[in-house]
Parts: structure tokens; sequence; C-alpha cells
């Protein structure tokens, strides 16, 4: 692609850098958004795109939800993501290793994780050909960070919840779309904290292990989205929220794992206008980036990286109060403290 017809995209926003992959066997673009924090750091997605355009759509679109992440979880991590095109059932460990050599190639502006699709075993194989690489070993769960992001939107559907409802988790209503890695901690320390629960999930296996945990109500996966619940947690893939889904919300709450819950911008104004209020994904789903700064940083006590993790919940609690007092969607506050954010960088610089 030619960069007239990236600067046109309609996701492009004056990203750094965008990367397509040599080869022919390995599909894949990097996208950095901003290294203006820090190098850019992001998962690394798998997953069978319907076509190039939308794998471009998708990691401009990340790659910038990482760098307002990093900024508004204060860390000094820039943003970026990678995709591969193809089928994760497909991939062998020759694709993971070209896909290693690829990220090499940018000698360290961006560094891969893991994310849909990958594993921390493909991101192993990978650091096979190259060292830009992190959550892999370390942490508290060898380097997945998904039990960590678990907390901090568990730590954020508590903030919504005492913001909108005025109550505490016991006895509140919330319906999970997809019990993946994330889904499946935050329903487990939902559960925990006496919050009654709903899931769907495409993937028979991932529904099995959720059978264990007691008093877990399982609906179709075309009835979680207007599920008559508290809050609604997107854990699957982006765009939950969009022109259609919309209008049959009946949860007061949205607050999720997913990156790109909304479909368009335009969804946002849309949750203000029906009154549900929507915790921004990039915002209460940071507690993976966290974990992933400490380990690269090396050892840090539990309780370190569980402190700045709980630290979603004041920020979510400003965005929240901003919005209301401003009348503005809470994405349109995020937005703009990240951006402050970033410009104090910009200011320092100078
Ligand atoms: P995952 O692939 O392990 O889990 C996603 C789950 O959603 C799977 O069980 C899948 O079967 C299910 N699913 C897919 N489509 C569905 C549908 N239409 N209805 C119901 N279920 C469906 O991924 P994950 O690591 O748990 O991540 C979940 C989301 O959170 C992703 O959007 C990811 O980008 C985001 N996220 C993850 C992390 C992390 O630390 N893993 C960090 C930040 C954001």
């Amino acid at each position: 692609m030619n960069p007239v017809e990236l600067n046109a995209h309609t996701d492009f926003d004056q990203h750094e850098s965008v990367f397509f992959s040599p080869g022919e066997s390995l599909t894949a673009i990097i996208a950095i958004h901003s290294s203006k924090l820090g190098p850019a750091a992001g998962g690394c997605r798998m997953y069978p795109y319907a076509s190039h355009e939308d794998a471009l759509a998708d990691v401009l679109r990340l790659s910038r939800g990482m760098t307002y992440k990093s900024a508004l979880a204060g860390i000094p991590f820039g943003g970026g993501k990678s995709v591969i095109v193809g089928d994760p059932k497909t991939k062998t460990r020759q694709l993971l290793h070209e896909m290693g050599q690829f990220i090499d190639s940018l000698k360290g502006r961006y560094i891969a994780a893991e994310d849909s699709g990958t594993s921390v075993a493909d991101i192993k194989a990978m650091g096979e050909r190259t060292r830009f690489i992190s959550g892999v070993s370390g942490g508290r769960y060898g380097g997945d960070p998904s039990p960590m992001t678990a907390y901090g939107v568990f730590i954020g559907i508590r903030e919504a919840v005492r913001h909108r409802i005025q109550s505490d988790l016991p006895g509140i209503h919330v319906a999970i779309q997809g019990v993946g890695n994330v889904g499946y901690h935050l329903l487990k320390l939902l559960v925990y904290a006496g919050a009654k629960v709903t899931v769907a999930d495409i993937n028979r296996q991932n529904l099995e292990r959720v059978s264990e945990i007691p008093g877990v109500d399982v609906v179709p996966v075309d009835e979680i989205l207007s599920a008559k619940v508290d809050v609604l947690a997107p854990c699957a893939m982006g765009g939950a929220i969009n022109g259609n889904s919309i209008y049959s919300l009946r949860a007061g709450i949205v607050a999720g794992a997913a990156n790109n819950q909304l479909a368009s911008k335009e969804m946002a104004d849309e949750l203000l206008n029906r009154g549900i209020l929507y915790a921004p994904d990039y915002v209460i789903n940071a507690g993976g980036i966290i974990d992933v700064y400490y380990q690269n940083g090396g050892e840090h006590s539990e309780s370190i990286v569980n402190q700045h993790i709980e630290r979603i919940g004041p920020t979510l609690s400003a965005i929240f109060s901003s919005a209301d007092s401003r009348r503005l969607s809470t994405n349109a506050v995020a937005d703009e403290m990240a951006e402050k954010a970033l410009n104090r960088v910009d200011h320092q610089a100078a």
C-alpha cells in the first residue's frame, strides 16, 4: 500500500509507521501508532480476516488504542500492534519464526506480546528469532497477562457499578460475552465477589470449564448482548456495540475487556443518549499491559502490580464524573485525558 492510500484510510491517525511483511508465506502487518512515551508495545493477533483491508483497519485501531491505554495507565510504553492474517489453527513454527524475523527487522521499535489467536508459547517461538517480545516469563502466570487484565476489568466494573447504581457487587447481575482467557478469570472474580453471572461463548470447550463454577447461567450467543442485566461485559472480539446491537442493549453499564468494543465513534454518543454508562475499553483493560510492563522491568512484588492495576478505578471514576458534568461521552473524555498526557511529553521534550 502506498503512503497516500494509507494516509487516506479512515482509521489512519497519524501513525508513525506501518510495516507490511515482505515474504509470501507470512501475511502480517505491524503498526506503530506512537513511540512518544516509549517503545511501541502491544499484542500480536492472529485472525482469519476476510480481507487485507479488514486486517489493516484492525491493526490501525488497535495500535492507537495501545497508545492511549499506556498513556492513561501511566506506563512508559508507546502504542503498537501486529496482526497475522490466517486461521490460528493453521499456524506453524515456521510461520512464527517468520513473524519473529519481521518483528526483529524493526530493531526494537515494536515489542510483541500475546493476543487473540496467539499464546505465550507462540510468542516464545517468535522469540527464537527476536529478542523484542514480552509477556513470556515472569509475572504471576508465566507471562500470560490475561488474569491481570481480568483483575483490572473487575476493578472497573466495580467502579462503574458504584458510580451508576451506588451499590457494591453482591447481587449485581453481569453478562459476559466470551469466556476465553480474560472472560473466564473475570467470571471467577465476579462470582467470588457475590455477583450473579450469565455467559455465552461460541467455543464449546471454553463453556465446559464454566460448568465447574456453581450458579453460572449459560445463554445462546445471540442472546447475551440483549440480556436483562446490570452490566454487559464484552470479552470476545471487537465491534460488539454496533448499529444493530446498540438498540437491543438492556444493561445500564457496558464494561468489558474487548478492544474496540464500539464499532464506530458514533456508538459512544449513542450510548450516552441511551443513558448507558460505558467504561472506555482501553482504560478498563489496561491490567495486562501494566503486568507486562512490570515483567519487563524485573521482579516486582504482587502488591506493587496490584496497586498499579487498581488505579484503573480512580481513573474511571474521574472519567465518569467529568463526562456526567460536561454531558460528554466517556470515550470523548478518556481520549481528551490521554491526549493531554501525550501533549505533556511534547512540551517536556520541547
Ligand atoms: P480469547 O480468544 O482467549 O477469548 C475470546 C473468547 O470469546 C473465546 O472463548 C471465543 O470463543 C469467544 N467468542 C468469540 N466470538 C464470540 C461471540 N460472537 N460470542 C460469544 N463468544 C465469542 O481472548 P482474550 O485474551 O480473552 O481476549 C478477549 C478480548 O479482550 C479481546 O478483544 C482482546 O483483544 C481483549 N484484551 C485482552 C487482553 C489480554 O490480556 N488477553 C488484554 C487487553 C484486551
